[in-house]
């Protein structure tokens, strides 16, 4: 792992005992990162917390690891779980409760997942023997409380995890509700990617004098991802997607949609033009598919997972070397999230994402909340924005130069390449109209002669088909 980590300090000076720094030795963590070593004390002092991380810097063990170490010991309850995790997904939950098995594997804790789109039974199962940790979505949670299959009168750890991503689901009245239900003196901790106004006031509400911990929103993503606008027509967008798959060195990729109706249909088109190892995951899919193409995911048996942002939270999967916003996201939080599958632990990853002439607005928004001005190219490499160029037009040469140096160091070797390639076009193919340009973006050079294009290559070793045929 290679996730940044504080070499000054060892799991040990967090002051956990013994079977949790086996388990931690046996993952092969060797420092803390810097949200574990802020975080980890202060709960471990039984303070209340708020943790502004994302995925990806090491959050989730900085709440585990901790629980581990103080529901140690404790004694179990038919239908009375120790604690509870909230989190906004069924991957989340999933995932947190992976990460207990793995810290908790030299510890008797009993838990339990409660989310919904599987049958209860085994659930309820599962709390009539009584579980220290309970991991759930709101619903499910909110349901099997409502049959009084759990009662939460003894939880004394409660996390909000991904509490901004609660907040975009609609969740919060949901939080509200469970936290009525649960007794006062307890442990709160709430982590959250980003602090709108509405987290900060549940925090108010609910936590008592929490410690507060950060690790910086956008530094993650923008150190460790090459962020990439390529400018399209709606129409072309689904070509153009098939082009730079085959040009860049894609070993795996999320491809997210903003609408769960397209993703099945471009997840066919993709296959259709011989994209290998492609799946759809979306919230339609009942819960035994969507596991099963996640751990095929994982597994690298599926490369590319043209999805929906079910999967652009908080799941992790390591070395994906891509993402591609097929749409824009509306919000421009979830930006960060999706594109924070990649990059993940120290490795580099690029981001490309689709616009058209409607999405200017979003785009702003997303630069604004990342800090950062994302140049903005067409799909063949070439800049399509001088603000990269000191306000003159076409830098190309530069633009082009911040692809390619910006390609990940260690980008993996095998590209899913299409069988057989998109079929090259000899002639030069009907000319669509022209995107109009988008607001605030100047307007573009004519293309380059052919002694510049071999310059101009931007996604690729070869000058591809498409690129000829131009
Ligand atoms: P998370 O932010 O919880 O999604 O974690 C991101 C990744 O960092 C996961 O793959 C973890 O296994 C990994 N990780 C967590 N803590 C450490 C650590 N102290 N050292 C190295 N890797 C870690």
């Amino acid at each position: 792992m290679t996730v940044p980590t504080d070499e000054k300090l060892t799991f040990r000076d967090l002051g956990f005992s013994e079977p949790v720094l086996k388990a931690i030795d046996d993952v092969g963590y060797q420092h803390p990162t810097p949200i574990q070593a802020a975080a980890i004390p202060p709960i471990l002092m039984t303070r209340d917390l708020v943790g502004i991380a994302q995925t990806g810097t090491g959050k989730t063990a900085s709440f585990t690891l901790p629980m581990i170490e103080m529901l140690a010991g404790g004694r179990v309850r038919a239908r009375m779980p120790r604690s509870l995790v909230l989190a906004p997904t069924r991957e989340l939950a999933m995932q947190v409760a992976e990460n207990f098995e793995e810290y908790g594997k030299y510890h008797r804790l009993n838990y339990a997942v409660l989310v919904g789109g599987i049958s209860m039974e085994p659930q309820i199962q599962k709390l009539e023997k009584g579980v220290d940790v309970l991991i759930a979505t709101p619903g499910r949670l909110l349901d099997l409380f409502g049959r009084g299959n759990v009662l939460l009168a003894d939880i004394k750890i409660l996390v909000i995890d991904e509490a901004d991503r609660m907040l975009d689901m609609g969740f919060i009245p949901d939080i509200e509700k469970i936290i009525s239900y649960l007794p006062p003196m307890r442990q709160t901790l709430l982590f959250s990617a980003t602090m709108p106004d509405a987290i900060r006031k549940l925090s108010k509400q609910f936590l008592s004098n929490p410690k507060e911990v950060s690790v910086a929103l956008s530094a993650a993503p923008t150190e460790t991802v090459n962020h990439v606008l390529v400018e399209t027509s709606e129409r072309d967008k689904k070509k153009n997607l098939i082009k730079i798959l085959v040009d860049e060195n894609v070993s795996n990729a999320f491809v997210f949609c903003n609408r769960k109706r397209d993703i099945d249909g471009l997840k066919r088109s993709l296959e259709q033009k011989g994209i290998k190892g492609t799946a759809a995951l979306h919230g339609d899919m009942d819960q035994h598919s969507r596991s099963k193409v996640l751990e095929a995911f994982k597994s690298g048996e599926i490369k590319i997972l043209v999805c929906s942002d079910v999967a652009g939270r908080g799941l992790d999967v390591a070395d994906v070397s891509h993402v591609f916003n097929y749409n824009v996201p509306h919000h421009a939080e979830d930006y960060v999230h999706r594109i924070g599958r990649t990059g993940r632990a120290g490795k580099t990853g690029r981001a490309f994402t689709f616009v058209t002439k409607d999405d200017t607005k979003y785009v702003q928004n997303i630069e604004k909340l990342i800090k950062m001005k994302i140049p903005l190219h067409t799909v063949d490499g070439k800049s399509a924005d001088s603000k990269n160029s000191g306000g003159k037009t076409d830098s190309t040469a530069d633009n082009v130069r911040n692809i390619k140096d910006a390609k990940p160091k260690d980008s993996p070797k095998s590209a899913p390449k299409p069988e057989p390639k998109p079929a090259a076009k000899k002639t030069a193919p009907k000319k669509s109209p022209a995107p109009k340009k988008a607001e605030n973006r100047p307007e573009k050079k004519p293309a380059p002669g052919p002694a510049q294009r071999g310059n101009v290559k931007g996604f690729g070793d070869e000058v591809p088909d498409f690129f000829r045929s131009k």
